[in-house]
């Protein structure tokens, strides 16, 4: 007798998320996972016809922000739309928990929003739980978030006392869940802390399968001094080790990308665990603060390298919408001051505005996507009342239609695995990430001959094209470009 399955996905080309070669293939679902991949018998509630179509895992986005609009935007569109499936939140040193500090990291990407409250990680993730989002979230522990909670912002090392608050509230998530620690050495609070300190606290980490992922001390002049630091944090803490957004940031440090990729590459030569991530894009996003605070503006160039006023560009602020879209160097003009002291006076207003910064070189942004130790995360900053980094919505249609089939800088099943059974496996998130019997059904169905980002700087908040289908654990999150109703994702919790 055959089964009835929830959903059938017809004659699809099936890149199975590994990096192999497609084939064609129907993929039936039941129970929320893949039931059968092969010639599939029977009837279903759903028929899809792929004919012409590709079907791969959906994408796993392991460099988000997402913790806060998980719970504010459950419909999660500006990813679900691009066939994002799972979102890894908790990056650069801000996490959910615990959530009086939390909750004020927030404010740079929700201005004004309340949120409901939580405890600990395990109260965040039960919320998700309780109150589902359109896709999955695996969350890393904010080592920022935990510093600001143990000593404010202090800018000296943590008392033992201190560093014990720190380990407890790491110790609450990796007991909830969570699937690492991150840290964001530019920022405040945890641009204070020192290597020991960082090394101290993820060492608690060692053997849990829970990795470190950084935003890096300095990804301008002194980027090879940071890799080097992630690296020996790695190594002497005993945990894998994640790059954030791996680049040169800064023309004058262009091209050291080669060198950087050089030391991951010998790393990993001697046995350690050591990836990348990369967003498709030649302009970074972050908060103005952080380019003030390292003296982006006056040359010194601290971690995110030099920037001229006239490539950073306002993309939210909390009560001056009629600034987003206006760069640093019109404000300048328009004030009669330097950059750097408009840059000030914007941010005596509005302390938490978000911009975008076009920092990088295309030949960079393509070696590092080249190189095998690079998956893909978006990076995006859910700001969506304001005018968000295009990265938000398009990340993995543009790799997929921009850099793997129009530039070809690899095959377009290299690319799949570098979103999906590449980080799944990274990160933990097991019977994720691959297409074969009895992993769960969170599955994309795109037309490898449209699918390209759409969105702009001008105009970003448009969804890509060419993304046709998307289930999350089974249920048609998507149905022919159009989200349904569905809130079928969940907090996926280490081990
Ligand atoms: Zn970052």
């Amino acid at each position: 007798m055959s089964r009835r399955h929830e959903v059938v996905v017809r004659n699809a080309r099936v890149y199975d998320g590994r990096g192999g070669p497609a084939v064609e293939a129907d993929v039936a679902v039941a129970d929320g996972r893949i039931a059968a991949v092969g010639s599939v018998e029977g009837d279903a509630d759903i028929e899809i016809d792929a004919a012409g179509l590709a079907l791969c895992p959906g994408f796993i986005d392991v460099h988000t922000h997402d913790d806060f609009a998980a719970v504010l935007h459950p419909d999660m569109a500006f990813k679900l739309l691009g066939g994002v499936t799972t979102c890894v939140v908790g990056n650069c040193g801000m996490g959910a928990a615990p959530f009086a500090a939390a909750a004020g990291m927030a404010q740079a990407f929700h201005p004004g929003r309340e949120l409901p409250g939580w405890e600990g990680y395990a109260g965040y993730l039960d919320h998700l739980d309780a109150h589902p989002p359109a896709l999955h979230v695996a969350a890393l522990v904010g080592h920022g978030t935990l510093r600001l909670d143990a000593m404010g912002g202090a800018r000296r090392e943590p008392t033992a006392a201190e560093m014990q608050t720190m380990k407890d509230g790491l110790h609450e998530g990796l007991e909830a869940g969570a699937v690492g620690l991150s840290t964001g050495l530019i920022y405040e609070p945890g641009r204070h802390a020192r290597t020991d300190e960082i090394v101290e606290l993820a060492a608690e980490m060692a053997g849990t399968g829970a990795l470190y992922a950084t935003h890096m001390r300095d990804e301008g002049r002194r980027l090879l001094e940071s890799v080097a630091e992630a690296v020996e944090i790695g190594e002497r803490a005993g945990v894998p080790v994640q790059i954030s957004h791996h680049k040169a940031s800064g023309r004058e440090s262009w091209g050291r990308v080669r060198e950087s990729l050089a030391l991951i590459e010998s790393a990993q030569a001697r046995g350690l665990d050591v990836h990348a991530d990369q967003y498709p894009y030649t302009a970074g996003s972050t908060i103005l603060a952080a380019i003030a605070q390292n003296d982006g503006f006056r040359g010194r160039a601290g971690g995110v390298g030099a920037v001229e006023p006239g490539d950073v560009v306002i993309a939210s602020t909390r009560a001056h919408p009629q600034w987003e879209g206006r760069s640093i160097a019109d404000f300048a003009a328009e004030w009669s001051l330097s950059g750097a002291d408009a840059a000030d006076r914007v941010l005596a207003e509005e302390p938490l505005a978000t911009i975008v910064m076009h920092s990088m070189s295309e030949d960079d942004v393509q070696t590092v996507m080249r190189h095998p130790s690079t998956m893909i995360g978006s990076d995006g900053i859910p700001s969506i009342e304001g005018r968000p980094h295009p990265r938000l919505y398009g990340t993995f249609a543009r790799v997929l239609g921009h850099y793997a089939r129009d530039l070809g800088v690899f095959p377009l099943a290299e690319a799949v695995h570098r979103m999906t059974g590449f980080p799944a496996r990274k990160f933990g998130l097991r019977d994720r990430g691959e297409v074969r019997e009895g992993a769960w059904a969170d599955l994309v169905v795109f037309d490898p001959d449209r699918v390209i980002d759409v969105g702009t700087y001008e105009d970003p908040k448009r969804p890509p094209a060419g993304i046709a289908h998307v289930l999350v654990a089974g249920r048609h999150a998507v149905a022919n470009g159009v989200q349904t109703p569905e809130r079928a994702g969940r907090s996926l919790r280490r081990g």
